[in-house]
């Protein structure tokens, strides 16, 4: 029954000149949202909203689920879309539109008309007046509340008339694009791919880099961490995901430095090589899904020590929640169940029994000269033979 969409924004449309910018890359992220689903749109952007219409036969459940992933959408109303033919033709279709559209009619409503074209022979009080009294000939049980309604009918007169009067809420945050770029440490666990979702909110277009340490950690780890990327891309856009075989630093390290530390050791590498790519890409910032205390390499100090090694800013966005704060925005956001499927992981497999919790920085920094023989020329052929991966929301390909 609906033919068309509008789509409201907030933040964006207080922007001042940047305004255009950031209604492109709105519609811009709208399209990319859209391709997967089976129909044709027409995107189009007039007076600070932005409207869809669909082709006829579109699949209207995809095509609103795929707009709930865009951020930058505050709200998604459904619009049924009739021709200009006088009065009493968009009487008939509004009455049309409210039988399909509410079953149950004992409810409580208000006209609200919008006469953008300003051609429309009415004034857009008396379309209301006139609605009203044909919806309340058509549904008796229907009655006028003009404070606090049940629905409000908008009714928007332009070239074609839009009828709407539902608002489906939509993530929020700003388009993708926006505010440059950041390169998330996604792994395969709970909380990295939430991360990601959360800077991408605010506008920022995501990069990946994941470690892995085959044979210790196999395809299947591999993949999982792909199709979390694919999840958190169905918000985002396209992923680079860089992924860096790790084995031989991790072995190395394991070697040469005191068991309790390697985990801190390990997470340092891991940051300088994200780094050099968010360098080489130019990311301007790292992310990654650390929380205060949550395990022993998340405690203040040990954040202390992973932040020593980089010159950017690392973004940790969940570093105030709960475990059970993020589960619930890893279900809400659809990579939940992903996260769980039981893959071994590269930094669970040489992990101490007893890991530091408040790793000295001196004696960190006295470790790492244990490794200094090799450690230059195994970090750069790591970043010589990472894989690219170009996650899309809906497949992905080969760099
Ligand atoms: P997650 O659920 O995101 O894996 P976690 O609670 O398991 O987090 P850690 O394993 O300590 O925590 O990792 C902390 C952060 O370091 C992760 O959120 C992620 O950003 C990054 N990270 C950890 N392991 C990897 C990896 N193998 N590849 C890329 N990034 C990683
Ligand atoms: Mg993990």
């Amino acid at each position: 029954m609906f033919q068309a969409f509008l789509i409201k924004y907030g933040e964006i449309g207080i922007k001042g000149k940047n305004r255009h910018l950031f209604e492109d890359a709105l519609v811009r992220q709208i399209k990319y949202a859209l391709k997967p689903v089976e129909g044709e749109f027409l995107i189009s952007k007039e007076q600070g909203r932005i409207y869809i219409e669909a082709s006829e036969g579109y699949d209207y459940d995809e095509a609103l689920e795929s707009l709930r992933h865009v951020f930058g959408i505050v709200g998604i109303c459904p619009v049924a879309l009739t021709e200009d033919e006088g009065f009493g033709k968009l009487a008939e279709d509004v009455v049309s539109y409210l039988a399909k559209r509410y079953p149950d009619k004992h409810m409580t409503f208000k006209v609200n008309t919008r006469r953008a074209r300003k051609t429309y022979p009415m004034p857009s009080m008396e379309v209301n007046a006139a609605l009203g009294e044909k919806i309340l000939g058509a549904f008796p049980e229907m009655s006028v509340d003009v404070h606090n309604p049940d629905i409000l009918v908008n009714v928007e007169i332009r070239g074609k008339i839009y009828i709407y009067s539902e608002i489906i809420p939509g993530p929020g945050g700003m388009p993708v694009g926006t505010n440059g770029k950041g390169m998330l440490l996604l792994s395969g666990g709970i909380d990295s791919p939430v991360a990601g979702y959360m800077i991408a909110k605010r506008g920022v277009k995501i990069d990946a880099v994941y470690f892995h340490a085959p044979p210790y950690t196999s395809e299947r780890a591999k993949q999982k961490v792909v199709d979390l990327a694919r999840i958190v891309a169905t918000y985002t856009g396209p992923i680079y995901l860089k992924v860096v075989n790790f084995t031989d630093i991790q072995m190395y390290i394991y070697e040469k430095c005191p068991h309790d530390e390697l985990t801190i050791i390990m997470r340092r590498y891991m940051m300088r090589i994200a780094e050099y790519f968010a360098k080489e890409t130019e990311s301007l910032g790292l992310i990654t899904g650390e929380s205060i205390g949550q395990v022993a390499s998340q405690t203040m100090q040990s954040l202390a020590s992973t932040d020593e090694v980089c010159t950017m800013p690392v973004y940790r966005p969940l570093i105030g929640f709960d475990k059970q704060e993020i589960v619930e925005l890893s279900k809400k956001i659809g990579t939940f169940e992903t996260s769980i499927l039981p893959y071994e992981d590269c930094c669970t497999i040489f992990v101490a029994k007893h890991p530091v919790t408040k790793p000295n920085l001196k004696v960190i920094r006295r470790s790492e000269t244990h490794l200094s023989e090799k450690i230059d020329e195994m970090v750069e052929t790591a970043i010589q033979t990472a894989e690219t991966i170009i996650v899309r929301g809906t497949e992905e390909g080969e760099a």
